[in-house]
């Protein structure tokens, strides 16, 4: 049996495998589908202190990994299929295998929003997509007017980060004011090639019929007119979604999906710690992912150390 399974290789679940692998606990990390978190997908990260010149979010990531390693962290890639956490020991099955455990600390993290459309789905990969760091610079953008919807830093940085690659990008907000801090707003309001669509909503990527996207069918929430924007790009950063569906019913969560921890990062579940992105829609950051998989770690070390005694 495991003493320690973290499920999740992003800031959190990293820091977490480094904290229990130095106690010595050789922690079991699942990375999920997304190795390295969503992280990964952004270019430079400038607020992650001790890099002064920023550093490349797969960089750290990598490096975070090979810090866990060092200390006899095992990191696999797996995605967890189910989870009995209420019983003990904690049971997993894992890609069909089934892994045991004393401790489990659930630093799954958040997937993107959807819009929802049915269009959006049809149409994802082929002109949709979720990461503008991932996908900017692909030959179907270049030189090309794109959409970002999206009122938040998340929108504000893809559109910025687009302006590279775009002739223009529109930013669709379906309100007249931004949610994204003011220098992340500034900097991208004051670029000469964004342009705001304010108080819309997409309502329909076209076309679904020609398999790629050709335009965003847009409808003006004031006074309900419709028109509609070419585009060759949708870029939707519309914010996260916990990704903690497994544990439903047996954790106490808020109404979005995000576990409410009982004390520290202790769950309502024994032996059941969380960090990171999934329990915290407020500062969401990667040091603070970090930090509270540092805690998540302290806790459940604590906790297996109450159980020898
Ligand atoms: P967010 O702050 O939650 O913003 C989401 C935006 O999407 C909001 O403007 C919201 O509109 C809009 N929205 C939500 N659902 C929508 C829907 N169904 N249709 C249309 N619009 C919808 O998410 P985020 O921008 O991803 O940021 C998440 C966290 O990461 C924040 O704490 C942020 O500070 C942080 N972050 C930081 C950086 C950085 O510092 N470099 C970069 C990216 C993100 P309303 O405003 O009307 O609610």
């Amino acid at each position: 049996m495991e003493k320690v399974v973290i499920i999740g290789s992003g800031c959190a679940g990293l820091t977490a495998a480094v904290y229990t692998a130095r106690a010595n606990l050789k922690p079991l990390v699942l990375t999920g589908t997304m190795p390295g978190g969503l992280l990964t997908t952004t270019s430079i990260v400038e607020n992650y202190p001790g890099f002064p010149d920023g550093i490349d979010g797969f960089e750290l990531m990598q490096r975070m990994q090979k810090q866990a390693e060092r200390f006899g962290a095992r990191v696999e890639f797996g995605a967890v299929e189910a989870a009995e956490v209420l019983g003990v020991p904690i049971k997993l099955t894992v890609d069909g295998k089934s892994v045991e455990t004393q401790t489990l600390i659930i630093a799954s993290g958040a997937g993107h929003r959807h819009l929802g459309l049915e269009s959006e789905t049809k149409l994802e990969n082929k002109g949709v997509t979720y990461c503008a760091t991932c996908d900017g610079a692909l030959p179907m953008f270049r030189d090309q007017p794109l959409v970002v919807v999206g009122g938040g830093d998340s929108a504000c940085e893809e559109a910025t980060y687009l302006t590279r690659f775009g002739s223009i990008v529109y930013l669709v907000h379906r309100r007249d004011e931004l949610r994204a801090s003011k220098i992340m707003a500034e900097r991208a309001l004051s670029n000469p090639k964004i342009k705001p669509i304010w108080d819309s909503a997409v309502m329909e990527v076209m076309d679904v019929d020609v398999g790629e996207v050709t335009g965003v069918r847009l409808k003006n929430l004031r006074d309900g007119e419709e028109t509609v924007l070419n585009c060759t790009g949708l870029f939707v950063a519309i914010g996260h979604v916990p990704n903690t569906q497994l544990f439903q019913g047996q954790i106490d969560m808020d109404d979005a999906g995000y576990v409410l921890p009982k004390k520290g990062t202790q769950t309502s579940a024994e032996g059941v710690f969380v960090a990171g992105d999934c329990s915290d829609h407020v500062y969401r950051q990667a040091v603070t992912a970090a930090g509270l998989g540092c805690a998540a770690a302290i806790d459940a070390e604590r906790y297996l150390a109450s159980l020898s005694q």
